[in-house]
């Protein structure tokens, strides 16, 4: 794995949910995702660290949860899901993730890339994410305050973009900042989300429409 996290910084209960983490680990493989260092990124990452305690009892089922500003942690079988496409690009150097919420997808990235850049654009979800991941040890994560909906035309390319918000229509801004090889991965659609993703080829942009999904909406401007 490229960093080491530190568990033993969130406190006591960090020990004992690795068991927890482990049941959550054979559910994942029950679902269908197998790539192992997927899994074993799954089994590191404490996602109760990243919730209001009132809520970290539920951390290791198969749900959504609230972080605030009415935004959700994306439930863990669909965070797995994309990091297990994301694994498929080329190269394991640079993604970019738009939506960085509470932060845990960033941290499942940042156990299988060299560097992980993630956009948000809620000032407050922004910051506790920065400190947060700062605890951890976190320091392949680089964040950014800002409107992601566009990419990150100054960082690119990337071997990987993965938006964790649904935009209506296809991001088509984002498919030049794409490494060859490189992967697209993002929701699509308003009331009907449809998870997709579009792989940079030799031959072009080649487009693969995967399950239904069901994100919160990438909106414009930051907050
Ligand atoms: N990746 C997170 C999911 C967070 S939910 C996880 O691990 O659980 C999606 C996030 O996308 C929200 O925090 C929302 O504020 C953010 N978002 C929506 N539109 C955005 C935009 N245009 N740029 C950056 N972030 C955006």
């Amino acid at each position: 794995m490229a960093i080491r996290l530190n568990i033993a910084a969130l406190g006591g209960v960090g020990m004992t949910s690795a068991r927890t983490r482990a049941r959550l680990v054979e559910r994942l493989k029950a679902q269908g995702i197998a790539h192992s260092a997927v899994l074993a990124a799954m089994a590191e990452v404490p996602r109760h660290g990243f919730i209001d305690e009132a809520l970290a009892h539920k951390a290791y089922d198969d749900l959504s949860l609230p972080i605030g500003f009415g935004q959700t942690i994306s439930q863990p079988y669909i965070v797995a899901r994309m990091t297990e496409l994301a694994m498929g690009a080329a190269q394991h150097e640079k993604v970019l993730e738009i939506g960085t919420g509470c932060g845990y997808q960033t941290t499942v990235l940042a156990l299988l890339f060299k560097t992980v850049y993630s956009i948000e654009r809620i000032g407050g979800l922004h910051k506790a994410a920065r400190e947060r991941l700062s605890v951890l040890g976190v320091h392949n994560a680089r964040l950014r305050h800002a409107d992601g909906s566009k990419g990150l035309p100054d960082a690119a390319p990337f071997d990987v973009i993965i938006i964790t918000a649904a935009a209506p229509i296809l991001p088509e801004d984002m498919l030049p900042q794409l490494n060859l090889g490189g992967r697209l991965i993002f929701p699509v659609g308003e009331a009907e989300q449809e998870l997709r993703q579009i792989e940079r080829t030799c031959e072009g942009f080649v487009e693969t429409r995967l399950e239904k999904v069901n994100f919160v909406p990438l909106l414009p401007g930051t907050v």
